[in-house]
């Protein structure tokens, strides 16, 4: 077992102010993998004091400055490829051979594109006599969850550098070992001290201590849709800025005349990605009512092609769930999905076939879900997808909207064109169509319930400058 006892605060590594820990369990062999401490209000305070005093002189450093430490940090990242891989795979279970792919090559280019995107920051435009300017936010908190956690402290912290902020970071109690690897990173390349600053604690004891403290300008929040209102809510009184990349329930319309197979192929593989543990998964597909006996049994093949088991095997798509907790949350939609009357069609809520221990779960489909059910209306965040049918195309767009969530949507349809005609009508901030991918140019956020921030693309970085405006005449 790793045993951290340090947080990493102005530059240096401390003792945590008090002595309790956290154990951080490996999700597929259930033993304890890591300790961290526990961080406090002494932690907390620590923290901002030295981002607070760290954000005068970072944020008058030149972009060009900044861009060249943040190009060094992604070059480090690269030489620290493999300890990233394996805390992916130690503390989330994610395989070894995806965990590149899916966590840590777009967290590296993600700290490339924030370093070229820096000069916006010295951009002044002149309007008449109004000189409009931007400045950093100033002193950020940042709190994330365990699905993504690299990719997500990257989305946060790589626009914020560019901006010139200060950040303190609190990974999940989950996942820390990325945080502790970027804190490394950081200290070699020379970032000045007090401009990043990592305090590990519980959500629950410390994120309110972030989100309300007076000295912290801005805090994004990445997680539950329940904890960002409560963020939101202890931000208020201080009325920092708040941005909240929260849960997700998003639909993927596919229509009659579309390639189908290639469609439900996507959809498949879409959901089952990270062990179905991605915000933005289109897990609820809706279908043509004509193409529906079909599109389930294209459904059923391809979803066999998912191997469940060691995250160590290469053979592997799919490891096991981030924690025990969370596997019984899906497994418990699964029973539920089967009370409410869906069909079960792939999977299940006994343990893959060859595991007895592990927070697997089996790749799971539901055929003849209807619009109330809990499983088509709550995020489930595990390997479960949804089929629902439409009789029409503005039933299909009625009823992938009827939804708290907006944080996602996709569409296959013949063609671009006919796609796009629908991807125009979705209420979610990004819609996918003719089974595209994640892209760093696209900005991600939600509309509704899903949060009201954006990450990732240009839109990331504006959220951490403020406008200034001189007026000169
Ligand atoms: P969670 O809300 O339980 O925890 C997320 C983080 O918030 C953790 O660091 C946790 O310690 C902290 N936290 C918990 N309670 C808090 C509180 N009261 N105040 C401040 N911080 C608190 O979520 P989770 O289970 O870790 O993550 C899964 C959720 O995250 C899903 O709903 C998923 O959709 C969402 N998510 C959203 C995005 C996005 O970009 N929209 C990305 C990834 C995950």
């Amino acid at each position: 077992m790793k045993v951290i006892d340090s947080l990493y605060i102005n530059g240096q590594w401390q003792k945590a102010h008090g002595n309790d820990t956290v154990l951080v369990t490996n999700p597929a062999t259930e033993q304890t993998c890591v300790s961290i401490p526990k961080g406090d209000k002494v932690d907390v305070n620590a923290a901002v004091s030295a981002a607070r005093h760290a954000l005068p002189g970072w944020s008058a450093t030149t972009a060009q400055h900044r861009a060249e430490l943040m190009l060094a940090v992604a070059c480090e990242m690269e030489n620290r490829y493999q300890d990233l891989i394996d805390a992916h795979m130690e503390t989330m279970g994610c395989p070894r051979h995806l965990a590149g792919d899916l966590h840590v090559d777009a967290a590296i280019e993600g700290m490339r594109y924030y370093a070229s995107q820096a000069h916006i920051m010295d951009q002044v435009e002149e309007r008449g006599e109004v000189l409009i300017l931007k400045e950093a936010v100033g002193v950020c908190a940042f709190i994330n969850p365990w699905n993504y956690p690299l990719h997500q402290l990257i989305g946060k912290v790589a626009p914020a550098l560019a901006a010139g902020c200060t950040i303190i970071a609190k990974p999940a109690e989950q996942t820390p070992l990325q945080d502790l690897i970027m804190a490394e990173i950081f200290h070699k390349v020379g970032l000045p001290a007090g401009v990043f600053n990592l305090v590990f604690g519980s959500g629950r004891e410390i994120g309110p201590l972030m989100s309300n403290h007076p000295q912290v300008d801005m805090v994004s929040f990445t997680g539950s849709t329940a904890a960002g209102i409560q963020v939101a809510t202890a931000a208020a009184p201080t009325v920092k800025r708040v941005c909240q990349e929260l849960g997700g329930k998003s639909a993927l319309i596919i229509t009659e005349d579309a390639d189908l197979a290639a469609a439900i192929r996507y959809g498949v593989e879409d959901v089952m990605t990270n062990s179905g543990q991605t915000c933005n998964a289109l897990t609820r597909m809706y279908l043509p009512a004509s193409r529906y006996q079909e599109a389930v049994s294209l459904a059923q093949d391809i979803v066999q092609e998912q191997k469940v088991g060691d995250p160590q095997n290469e053979t592997v798509t799919m490891g096991p769930l981030a924690s025990k907790r969370q596997q019984e949350t899906v497994l418990q939609f699964i029973r539920q999905g089967v009370d409410e009357g869906a069909r079960l069609i792939a999977g299940g809520a006994d343990m893959p076939t060859g595991l007895e221990k592990g927070a697997y779960v089996r790749p799971s489909i539901f055929a003849d879900v209807t619009q109330e059910m809990s499983i088509a209306r709550e995020e489930i965040f595990g390997p479960v997808l949804c089929m629902l049918a439409y009789d029409n195309i503005e039933q299909a767009i009625e009823m992938a909207n009827d939804s708290v969530y907006g944080l996602s949507s996709g569409v296959y349809a013949k063609d671009k064109v006919s796609a796009l005609k629908i991807a125009r009508r979705l209420q979610a901030g990004q819609c996918y169509i003719q089974g595209s991918y994640f892209n760093m140019n696209a900005p991600f956020g939600g509309y509704k319930q899903s949060g009201n921030g954006r990450e990732w693309g240009k839109e990331a970085l504006h959220e951490y400058v403020e406008t200034k405006a001189i007026i000169c005449g």
